[in-house]
């Protein structure tokens, strides 16, 4: 195995398409995230986003377009132009969070659970058979 070339590849953008990036449909795990910081990044009742190895991910335009907001190691990546917040550098900056909203293709994976369940917004209620973690996946 030398390169990814036979690996599926998908294409996701901003808003405003000033920033691309590009990942292997390899994600490893996919969540709803009910947190508040992920309502409020997103302006939305929760946030799905699907976890990969950062080396499996990389941003194909628009790398200065970006708005990091973090450190190094731990940041959330908006477009500094349209603020669509496009991925989190997580697990210290090992991993990446795609939104799974800015994704263009149809990655292979779905979200599993919905987490943070016990912060979500009262106004929303969840309607699917997902399982429904307090916390974090694997806290209760
Ligand atoms: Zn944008
Ligand atoms: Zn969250």
């Amino acid at each position: 195995m030398t390169s990814s070339t036979s690996r599926r590849r998908l294409a996701g953008k901003c808003y405003c398409g000033a920033v691309q990036y590009d990942v292997a449909d390899e994600f490893v795990y996919a969540l709803n995230c009910h947190c508040s910081d992920c309502r409020r990044t997103t302006g939305s009742a929760f946030k799905p986003f699907a976890g990969i190895e950062r080396h499996k991910f990389c941003v194909v335009a628009g790398e200065d377009a970006r708005l990091i907001y973090g450190d190094e190691m731990t940041h959330d990546a908006h477009c500094a132009r349209c603020g669509s917040l496009l991925y989190s550098v997580v697990r210290e900056g090992h991993w990446v969070h795609v939104t799974m909203g800015t994704l263009l293709d149809d990655p292979s994976i779905r979200p599993t659970a919905h987490m943070f369940v016990g912060s979500k917004a009262p106004w929303y209620e969840i309607t699917d058979n997902l399982p429904q973690h307090r916390g974090h996946v694997g806290a209760g």
